[in-house]
């Protein structure tokens, strides 16, 4: 696992303090000692805040999974002051999601921190694995579906209007580089660190790491002493979305600094979208959806869809 510790000669010096350093940003060209990394980190995340229309008052609740940049996020937000809430959804994914839910039990009860805990079996009646054999669907994208809409929803139903996400700027570039690639304009528009919120049961989002990288990220968990979770999803391997990251690390490698520059010369001169909202209540569960169904229901409804044509009834409701 890839972080920004570096050794560096007797007589080298810290670019902020004049202290020995220890860690090298190379897309920054700067080295620094571990304190002014800490600050450099704290800035990164401070900065991004102060593009949000966030008072400092305001709770914020974040989405933790148990990985590096949730639980970063949240002791990061901490730090600066902000009334925070960890939500974790279980998505029922064996071993994964029995340590998932270990490591942000941990992290939460060593810093006193409070979350809430929900489970995708208890809110549909089957696990994500379940709902995927029934369907066929791609797995990644019916999870980034159900779990987009349940946390939205539990979110709202704990009277939370800001929902921060964990995303980094290795997330952002290779998204941003995906959808230019596919020429998604629809997404593209979309492509913002703050969405406002566009139904009163939909809460903002924000990412306050998207100017941090997955390594400055790691190097901050280990220099705060965060444990997170290390094994990976069994579902993660080969989602496209790593190959255009991987395809921008080969271009930062030859080339230090682009990956930082592609997202924030898209984003930086950009204003928060303004979103349309044309929602109407889902038949089914109520909440905000574009059609007659919501998403996930949409799913729901498939899956007893594929039950009846094999003759056998077996969605709970
Ligand atoms: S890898 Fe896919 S299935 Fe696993 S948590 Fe991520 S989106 Fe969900
Ligand atoms: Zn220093
Ligand atoms: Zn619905």
């Amino acid at each position: 696992m890839k972080d920004v510790f570096a050794e560096f000669p007797a007589g080298a010096k810290c670019t902020r303090c004049r202290q020995h350093p220890n860690i090298r940003l190379t897309s920054h060209h700067t080295i620094l000692c571990c304190s002014c990394f800490l600050h450099y980190f704290r800035t990164a995340v401070r900065r991004a805040m102060k593009k949000f229309p966030i008072e400092r008052d305001q709770p914020i609740l974040i989405a933790v999974s148990g990985g590096k940049d949730s639980l970063a996020l949240w002791a990061a937000l901490n730090e600066l002051g902000y009334v925070t809430k960890g939500i974790h959804l279980d998505l029922g994914i064996g071993d994964f999601s029995k340590s998932s839910i270990d490591t942000v039990e941990k992290f939460a009860a060593d810093r006193n921190l409070n979350w809430s805990h929900y489970s995708v079996a208890a809110a549909l009646g089957f696990t994500l694995p379940e709902i995927q054999q029934r369907t066929r669907r791609a797995i990644c994208s019916i999870c980034g579906t159900i779990k987009r809409q349940l946390i939205n929803r539990f979110s709202v139903n704990e009277g939370f209007h800001n929902l921060a996400m964990g995303h980094n700027l290795d997330d952002e570039a290779g998204r941003l580089l995906g959808n230019l690639v596919r020429h998604r304009t629809q997404y593209l528009d979309r492509q913002y660190p703050y969405l406002p919120s566009t139904h009163a049961r939909l809460p903002a989002k924000l990412k306050p790491l998207y100017r941090l990288e997955a390594k400055e990220i790691r190097t901050y968990c280990k220099l705060m002493h965060i444990l997170p979770l290390e094994m990976e999803c069994p579902f993660s391997k080969g989602a496209t979305s790593r190959t255009f990251q991987e395809a921008l690390s080969f271009l930062e490698d030859k080339m230090p600094g682009t990956k930082r520059d592609f997202l924030y010369t898209f984003i930086d001169r950009r204003k928060p979208p303004q979103l349309e909202s044309a929602f109407q209540a889902c038949r089914v569960c109520g909440e905000p959806s574009y059609g007659e169904y919501c998403s996930v229901c949409n799913i729901l409804r498939r899956m007893r869809g594929r039950a009846e044509a094999n003759g056998y009834h077996e969605v709970r409701e």
